[in-house]
Parts: structure tokens; C-alpha cells; sequence
């Protein structure tokens, strides 16, 4: 029997090398950037005990629920394939004692990530974030820091930014309370969904797409006016630092966050260009989460991007050859071993170099010398010849030194 055609499973996938270039230029920028603002890298593991995401995450979220890779190890143990990277964060923080270190803590990941979500365009089951957290401080200038970082990583992508603030716990308890009964008043117009959901987590009812619950949504009470009067100010100065640099955002009171940990500042970038998973990049306040976890009370606030979305939301740049490209030209077999060693040298010389290795035939290996983007061609013939590929002028030289030497 034939047996079946292997793939990748569904909603992940191969990147291929042009792609993997333009992804690995993305977070070496994003990298550069985060570490100019102090941001170091922070490396947790992809799997971890799936308690860590059930009181990190909470357990009414739809990652908690219903997105979950969670699988039994050989001992017994429940683990999970992370679907988000800040509960990792904080339990490595708390893992290592660095409330003990100088604060904030500001750290910085790449990665994969893992959420079993129906596959469409722009969301997949696996995934690429950007993401940075900066810990023990609650300090306004690091939400509004973190989110002009965001900004500029995102820059070539194009996007609007959403801000609100969520409050604290209290006032967001009470609030559930005030939105809980504005729901039940309205009952029999929402959708089935929210219905079911008025006690676990009535905020979620904002982000429904169901006409009447949108409808009835419009009306709510909002919790951005019933912020305690700490809050409103740490709310009034995070918008008045971004205002100093002139950063524009739309306060968006129904902006609700698909994680249960967020307090105070919560944002999130979104690109109209990218049809229904709009959402590029986003975060927010979490000072209640590494208490949660086991922790010292501890602040911290923080944001995540995928890389996939980015680059989707971002047009293509073509990139100018900054770089002398050499393909080595091997005229005959015999020249091989001295086509190599040229290679060897060119590259210890810090030249990007090639050499034929798929037996074309000369006029062949010019046009690979084409494909590669090569500046020049060097034909390791009884003379040494170098070709500039964009001129096409051709001349012999003594040695490797008039190679480096542009032609
Ligand atoms: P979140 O952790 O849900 O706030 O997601 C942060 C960012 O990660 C989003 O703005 C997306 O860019 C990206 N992201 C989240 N889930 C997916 C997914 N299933 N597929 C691709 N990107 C995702």
C-alpha cells in the first residue's frame, strides 16, 4: 500500500529561506531596538507544568479552555506547549529570585508559540511572538515606554494603536458586578454565548461580534469611568508621556484582552489591512500576576507580537545589495580544489562567497551567479577572472587581493 503523503500538521507550517530571511531580520531589529532601551533576552522553555497557564492565564480564558497542547510526560506530569509567554516570564522571575535584583527587570523573548485555534489566515497553531516585559516597578513612564518600543518595531507594518485602562481588581470586581446586571437587563438580545458567560467573565461580552450584543454593548457601563483615583491618574500619565512624544492613540473603553491577568494599562495594535485577525501586537499592566503565581506582590507590565501578522501587515522591502556577493566560477573539474580554497579565504576575509557546486556549465554558472545576487564572478580558469555582474565588464587579476578591490 502506498503510504500517505507526509505534511505539516494542520495550521503550522515550513519557512522557507526568503521568508526566514525577512523573519530573522525582524527580530534582530526588534532584538537591537529593545536592547538600546535596556532589555535583555530571556529564554523559558516551550513546554511547562499546565497548572503555570491555568492560574497564570486563568482558567476562564478560551486559551485556558479550549487552546491548549497539554500532554502527559512519561512521569505523569501534565505539561502544555506555552500559548503565551509572560506567565513563563514571571515564573522564571519568581524562579530566580530576581525581585532580589535591582528593578525593573527588563527582558525581552522570541519564539514559538502554541494555541489549537481553528487555522485561517493570519492564525495559526504555531506561531512566532516578539514579546517584553519590564517587572517590579509601576512606574507610568515603563507602560508608556513599552508601548513606544511596540511602535517602533512595528513601524513598517501600518496599524492604529487602541489604549485603555482596566483598573484594579476591586474596582474591576465591582464593576463585573454593575455589568453583569446591565447584561441581564438586556438578556434576551445578547447572543447565546455571552449569555453563558455572564458570571465567569461578563467583559468578554465587548468583544462579540453578535449584532444585538453589539448593540446592547454600546449602551454599557464603562469601567475606564469607574476607575479608582490611583488608577485614573497612573491612566492620566501613561497618556500624558505618550502625548509628550507625540505618540497617537484612540482610547478604546470596550478594549478587552483575551488574558485574565491584565490590570490597569491594557493596549493593543491592530493593522486594518489584515481582515479579521487584525490584531498585530499587545499587552499590558499585570501587577496582580506574579503575586498569583507564588510570587512577592510584584508589578509588571509587558506586550507580545506575532511575526507572522507583522510581516504580513508590512510591505515587502526590496533590499539593496549592500554587500560584495562573490560566485566562484569552476571552469573545469581540475580547478575545483583551488576553487574551494578561494571560497575559504574570500569568506575569512569577511566576503559573501559561493562556489559552484551543481556541475553547470560555464555560460549555467553565470546565470546561478545572477540568481544568487552575486556583484561579481570570479572564473577560476588557468588565469583568475573577474566579472562585475551588473557591468558585465571582465578582466584578469594577479590575486585575491584585486578581487577585494571592487571592479
Ligand atoms: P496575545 O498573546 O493573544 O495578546 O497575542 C499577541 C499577538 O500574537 C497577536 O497580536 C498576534 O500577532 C499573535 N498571535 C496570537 N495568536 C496567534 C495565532 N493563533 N496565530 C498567529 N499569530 C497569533
Amino acid at each position: 500500500m502506498p503510504s500517505a503523503k507526509l505534511q505539516v500538521p494542520r495550521g503550522t507550517f515550513d519557512v522557507l529561506p526568503e521568508d526566514g530571511q525577512r523573519r530573522r531580520e525582524l527580530t534582530c531589529s526588534a532584538g537591537a531596538t529593545l536592547a538600546l532601551a535596556g532589555y535583555g533576552v530571556l529564554e523559558t522553555p516551550v513546554f511547562e507544568d499546565t497548572e503555570l497557564f491555568a492560574r497564570g492565564v486563568g482558567e476562564s480564558t478560551d486559551i485556558v479552555r479550549k487552546e491548549m497542547f497539554t500532554f502527559e510526560d512519561k512521569g505523569g506530569r501534565s505539561l502544555t506547549l506555552r500559548p503565551e509567554g509572560t506567565a513563563g516570564v514571571c515564573r522564571a522571575y519568581v524562579e530566580h529570585g530576581m525581585h532580589k535584583l535591582p528593578q525593573p527587570v527588563k527582558v525581552w523573548y522570541s519564539g514559538p508559540f502554541f494555541r489549537h485555534e481553528t487555522p485561517q489566515a493570519g492564525r495559526y497553531r504555531q506561531f512566532t511572538q516578539i514579546g517584553a516585559e519590564a517587572l517590579g516597578s509601576d512606574d507610568p513612564a515603563l507602560d508608556a515606554e513599552l508601548i513606544l518600543l511596540l511602535r517602533e518595531i512595528l513601524a513598517p507594518a501600518d496599524t492604529r494603536l487602541r489604549l485603555s485602562s482596566l483598573g484594579n481588581s476591586e474596582t474591576r470586581g465591582a464593576y463585573g458586578e454593575e455589568l453583569r446586571s446591565y447584561i441581564r437587563g438586556h438578556e434576551s438580545k445578547v447572543s447565546e454565548e455571552v449569555r453563558a458567560r455572564i458570571e465567569q467573565n461578563p467583559l468578554r461580552a465587548f468583544d462579540s461580534d453578535h449584532p444585538g450584543t453589539r448593540e446592547v454593548m454600546a449602551g454599557a457601563p464603562r469601567l475606564i469611568d469607574r476607575l479608582d483615583p490611583e488608577d485614573a491618574e497612573h491612566f492620566a500619565d501613561v497618556r500624558a508621556l505618550l502625548d509628550e512624544v507625540g505618540c497617537e492613540y484612540e482610547l478604546d473603553p470596550a478594549l478587552v484582552r483575551g488574558l485574565d491577568y491584565y490590570t490597569r494599562t491594557v493596549f493593543e495594535f491592530e493593522s486594518p489591512s489584515l481582515g479579521a485577525q487584525s490584531g498585530v501586537g499587545g499587552g499590558g499592566r499585570y501587577d496582580g500576576l506574579v503575586g498569583q503565581l507564588g510570587g512577592p506582590p510584584t508589578p509588571g507590565v509587558g506586550w507580545a507580537a506575532g511575526v507572522e501578522r507583522i510581516l504580513l501587515a508590512s510591505p515587502e522591502i526590496e533590499n539593496e545589495a549592500d554587500l560584495r556577493r562573490i560566485y566562484v566560477v569552476v571552469p573545469a573539474p581540475e580547478k575545483r580544489a583551488e576553487a574551494f580554497r578561494l571560497t575559504q579565504t574570500l569568506r575569512a576575509r569577511g566576503v559573501a562567497a559561493e562556489m559552484e557546486t551543481a556541475g553547470r556549465s560555464v555560460k549555467g554558472q553565470m546565470k546561478q551567479a545572477d540568481r544568487v545576487g552575486a556583484t561579481a564572478a570570479v572564473i577560476v580558469g588557468d588565469e583568475l577572472e573577474v566579472r562585475n555582474m551588473l557591468s558585465g565588464e571582465q578582466k584578469v587579476v594577479k590575486g585575491i587581493e584585486d578581487i577585494l578591490t571592487p571592479v
